[in-house]
């Protein structure tokens, strides 16, 4: 810039500082007028240079009166600058706001006044960048741990809600990020009663809003407490339009108090945060338990350990024979996964294949289980076993898989067996999540070959107009159901409405986890003469399967004699007085 020429010059010359860059061009302009008479002396008057001696010493000492004077005032005139200068960089170092006057109107003062005005704007942006929520207006994270840690040392009866928005990410992912904090922000309105209430709201998270409040110690108060956020939370949950779309939003909360559930403002949030992970619909508001934390931390972990179970070798499948007392014969077998964990020990599939939906690990494990079960079906049929019907089961999420059906029809291709060996169970639940999704599937493995079981039945809700349209030969009543069928009459009506509804559809139906005899027998009175469970044999690994069936077969001839000594009446007679 061409004003900063001579700055930038004199820059150059070593690190001078401001100031002095001033009084050296000021000095050196006052000598000037002397420097300039005693050349013009000594070139006029060479020879009587004597007789100015005193002219010149007079004028030197003016001189430099004046020039001291001049510098001591212009260095004062100069402070407006050293002092903004000063007062900027105290702020850029240490957040200091200096004290700058803002009353001056010439442009030193001005400079002065703006730069005070812009420190305390910074200031507020800065502060509010810190400890404010943009978008809903509600102190962040780290204000509510200032603050909750503020309530703790003064000692008084800590206690820390948390509320989240369960579909934050669903809605940003669909909609964007803005709609998903405009709804935070109709949230943090329909919370604030709170706030009326002498409690802190706040948003420590991006999809978290927490209520920072104090309570007696005493349990009755906490419950109060507890009671007025649950019910502030449910009458918060209702329908808002965001847009062009209705949300019904889900709030799950989760409440924590000190010294209890944590000992420092980290420790209480993270407890509140957790106990809200666990609530569901139907228990809006959890309060904090350390056996809930273990339990995610454990869930965690094992998550962890998950991902290794497959390449390490650590799954494996079991079998467990079904028999069929029409014919006296094992009809087949269901392949059940196994994770051999080694720390845990044995981990059952109803904990950890949740867990491997939930990772998309589902996805390895389930084209793994698939083409073991179908390599076992052939090396059984080259054993004296022969050919045996596996049935192997599908979780709800591998069901959504649009390359199921490549995947059966590969796995059945690459083990060369003949596709009617293979049976696949899809649980009742999974089967009525998308009725247009599983006719098709149901349909495309039909055609392949593959037989088709509704596992679990009588647990959902089927509807009968449209489990009449689907493709499937079996029903499997669910162990619930088969469990003391014989003494227990709800048990019964369920049991018989189910066997007269397969009945009525032409097909197959099985009753699972069969485990005395009196249920067998009570099944096999009304109907029922498929079953699987442990008193006819548990599940086994592959090569223990031939001496599982020969203990179920032994099972089997034990129940024909006494079926026989007995006679069918009779045993109809047993049925009903059970
Ligand atoms: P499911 O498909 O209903 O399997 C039957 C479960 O009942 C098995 O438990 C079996 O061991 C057990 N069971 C059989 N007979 C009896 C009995 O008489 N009494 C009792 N108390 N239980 C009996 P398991 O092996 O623990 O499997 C639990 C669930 O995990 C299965 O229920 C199935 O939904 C799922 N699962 C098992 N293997 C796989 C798999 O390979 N893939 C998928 N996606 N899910 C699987
Ligand atoms: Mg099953
Ligand atoms: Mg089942």
């Amino acid at each position: 810039m061409p004003d900063l020429w001579l700055y930038d010059q004199m820059s150059r010359l070593g690190a001078l500082s401001y100031r002095l860059k001033i009084m050296l061009v000021a000095f050196l302009g006052i000598h000037v007028p002397l420097v300039v008479v005693v050349l013009y002396i000594a070139a006029l008057n060479a020879e009587h240079w004597g007789e100015f001696v005193d002219t010149l010493v007079v004028t030197l000492l003016a001189t430099l009166l004046g020039s001291g004077l001049t510098l001591f005032v212009l260095s004062k005139l100069l402070s407006p600058v050293l002092l903004t200068a000063q007062a900027l960089e105290g702020f850029r170092c240490d957040r200091n706001l200096g004290k700058l006057p803002r009353h001056y109107t010439d442009e030193a003062g001005r400079l002065m006044a703006c730069a005070a005005e812009t420190i305390d704007h910074l200031e507020t942006t800065l502060d509010r960048l810190e400890h404010v929520d943009e978008a809903t207006g509600l102190p962040n994270r780290r204000q509510l741990l200032a603050s909750t840690a503020q309530a703790i040392e003064q000692g008084s009866g800590v206690a820390l809600a948390v509320v989240r928005f369960a579909d934050h990410a669903r809605v940003t992912n669909a909609y964007g990020n803005s709609a998903a904090e405009r709804a935070m922000a109709i949230l943090a309105r329909r919370l604030g009663s709170f706030v009326a209430e002498g409690k802190m709201l706040a948003r420590p998270g991006r999809a978290e809003l927490a209520i920072l409040g104090t309570t007696d110690t005493n349990a009755d108060s906490q419950a109060a407490l507890g009671f007025r956020i649950r019910d502030v939370v449910k009458s918060s949950s209702g329908e808002f339009a965001l847009g062009g779309i209705v949300l019904d939003p889900f709030l799950q909360s989760g409440l924590a108090f000190h010294p209890a559930d944590g000992a420092s403002a980290e420790n209480l949030l993270d407890a509140a945060a957790a106990a809200a992970t666990q609530s569901g619909p139907a228990m809006p508001l959890v309060l904090h338990s350390a056996a809930a934390t273990r339990a995610a931390r454990s869930r965690f972990e094992l998550e962890h350990d998950l991902r290794r179970a497959l390449p390490d070798g650590q799954l494996d499948l079991n079998y467990q024979p079904i028999v069929d007392l029409d014919s006296h014969s094992v009809v087949g077998a269901e392949a059940l996964l196994r994770w051999h964990h080694p720390e845990r020990g044995m981990v059952s599939p109803a904990e950890f294949i949740p867990l491997a939906e939930a990772t998309d690990l589902i996805r390895p494990i389930g084209l793994w289980m698939l083409s073991r079960a179908c390599t076992q079906i052939r090396e059984w049929a080259r054993s004296e076993l022969g050919d045996i019907r596996l049935a192997v089961n599908l979780s709800a999420r591998q069901f959504l898989d649009k390359d199921l059906v490549p995947h059966v029809r590969g796995a059945i291709e690459a083990a060369g067996i003949s596709p009617d060996r293979l049976e696949i169970e899809l649980t009742e639940t999974a089967a009525m999540a998308d009725h247009a999704h599983t006719r098709r599937v149901f349909t495309a493995l039909r055609d392949l070959g593959v037989g088709i079981a509704l596992d679990d039945f009588g647990t959902g809700y089927a509807s009968m107009s449209y489990l009449r349209k689907l493709p499937f030969n079996k029903l499997k009543i669910d162990r619930e159901f088969v469990h003391h069928v014989d003494s227990s009459g709800e048990s019964q009506a369920i049991c018989d409405a189910l066997i007269a509804l397969s009945r009525g559809l032409g097909i197959n139906v099985l009753a699972e986890g069969a485990e005395r005899e009196e249920e067998v027998r009570h099944l096999l009175t009304r109907g029922c003469s498929t079953f699987q469970g442990y008193y006819f044999a548990r599940p086994v690994p592959a090569n223990d399967l031939g001496r599982a069936v020969g203990l179920a077969q032994l099972r089997m001839q034990h129940h024909r004699m006494e079926h026989a000594d007995r006679g069918p009446a009779d045993l109809g007679r047993q049925g009903k007085r059970a």
